[in-house]
């Protein structure tokens, strides 16, 4: 599966379809190698919607990383961009670029502190994130 399918993938659900103030999970049966395992796609806005490897196997950390971008958190050493935060080394947005191996658990309140919730607010910006 190529970056370009998973693209394609965020919009099996139409966004006129889209349950408010629900993200979007969708779960494929492959690895998802070349995202990561994941990505999150209009990060931090009511139409944010997640698609991961149902294979994750070895990742339990893989969703609470997604949920992370859709809140806002980019990945530690990040550039900061408007409307996103970046967050420590070490934490759960530390990316372990592969659905076999985990992200760190720790989600420290420095990172809970910044979080940006806009399945609260609809302003219809896109991001792609890959994990
Ligand atoms: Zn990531």
């Amino acid at each position: 599966m190529t970056s370009k399918d998973v693209v394609l993938l965020r919009g099996v659900i139409p966004e006129d379809d889209a349950e408010p103030d629900v993200v979007e999970v969708i779960l494929v049966n492959n690895d998802l190698a070349a995202e990561g395992g994941g990505a999150s796609f209009s990060c931090t806005t009511a139409l944010a919607r997640i698609v991961m490897s149902n294979g994750n196997n070895g990742n339990p950390n893989l969703l609470a990383h997604e949920i992370g971008h859709v809140l806002g958190g980019l990945h530690p050493g990040d550039s900061q961009e408007e409307g996103f935060w970046v967050p420590e080394v070490g934490t759960v947005l530390d990316p372990s670029r592969s659905s076999h191996v985990p992200n760190p658990e720790r989600n420290p309140a420095s990172s809970r502190r910044q979080v940006r919730c806009a399945a609260l607010t609809s302003t219809g910006e896109e991001c792609c994130i890959s994990a």
